[in-house]
């Protein structure tokens, strides 16, 4: 536990990497996070990926699927379009939650990663990585990627169960993908390719009720649009999620929407 290639992510990171907000900061120069997420049949997981994504430190989220209406109703701050090829403009993008796994689901996740931004893939986006074969697709890719799974969808992406030894889990997936791995479980691990590792120490079984995932992939967005390198968005994301889990079960029993409502007083500690 003391290698230092393996760490419990602590406050005092967080406070090191946080985007400095100047006084004179514009929308644009906060960043503008995509949200690729939902449909027609699953407008919750696109409300709630959204909303994460509100709560973090970037001036502007677009919207781009098939709940446009529910979104923008819930949330009007948010420009909202059909297609990620329309929707302008991302420093990052979130895709997966709620999608669905067809053909037209396929085509916005291969848009997505046409983009030359950090990505997060999540949900159906893991799944259509492994029936499209889309895994290679991530090898050649340049710029970041932050797979989210939790355990069924690691055991998908892997073929096998995170098992005992959830770094060595997470370290492998990361190096065979090259990307950043957040594996989710009561102790969220963060891998990278080059074999290091984050162990969140802010987890609360509060979190675990449906959409929770959503709202942490639009957090993790933000962070990444925001200018956090890929595996610090992670972690910090793993760890304001878990502290916002624990706000909000000062309130009763949680859902997901009470999640992404307490990340903004977490999130005002930062400053
Ligand atoms: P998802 O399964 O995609 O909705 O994501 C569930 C979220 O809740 C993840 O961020 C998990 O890390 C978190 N979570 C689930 N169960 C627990 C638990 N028992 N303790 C702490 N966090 C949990
Ligand atoms: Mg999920």
């Amino acid at each position: 536990r003391g290698s230092p290639a393996l760490r419990v992510t602590e406050w005092s990171d967080l406070v090191d990497w946080w985007p400095a907000l100047g006084a004179s900061s514009e929308k644009y120069s906060r960043g503008v996070v995509g949200v690729a997420t939902g449909s027609a049949t699953y407008p919750g997981a696109a409300v709630l990926s959204v909303g994460g994504a509100l709560a973090g430190p970037t001036g502007l989220v677009r919207y781009a699927g098939g709940a446009r209406a529910e979104v923008v109703h819930q949330h009007p701050s948010v420009i909202a379009t059909g297609r990620v090829a329309d929707a302008g403009r991302v420093q990052a993008w979130v895709c997966g939650s709620g999608l669905g796994t067809g053909d037209e689901s396929a085509a916005e996740l291969r848009a997505v990663l046409a983009a030359p931004v950090p990505v997060v893939l999540d949900a159906d986006a893991l799944t259509l990585l492994v029936d499209g074969k889309l895994a290679d697709r991530l090898r050649g890719r340049d710029a970041p990627i932050v797979v989210t799974p939790h355990d069924r969808e690691f055991a998908r992406l892997c073929g096998e169960t995170p098992g005992e030894d959830r770094v060595a889990a997470a370290l492998r997936l990361a190096a065979w993908m090259n990307a950043v791995v957040l594996l989710k479980g009561d102790r969220t691990i963060v891998g990278t390719p080059d074999g290091r590792a984050y162990v969140n120490p802010t987890g609360t079984p509060a979190l675990a009720t449906g959409g929770t995932g959503d709202v942490l992939a639009g957090l993790l967005g933000s962070l990444l649009a925001a200018g956090l390198a890929p595996e610090r968005a992670a972690a910090a994301a793993a760890y304001l999620h878990g502290l916002a889990g624990r706000e909000a079960a000062r309130g009763g029993p949680v859902t997901a929407p009470d999640v992404a409502a307490a990340l903004r007083p977490v999130l005002a500690r930062l400053g």
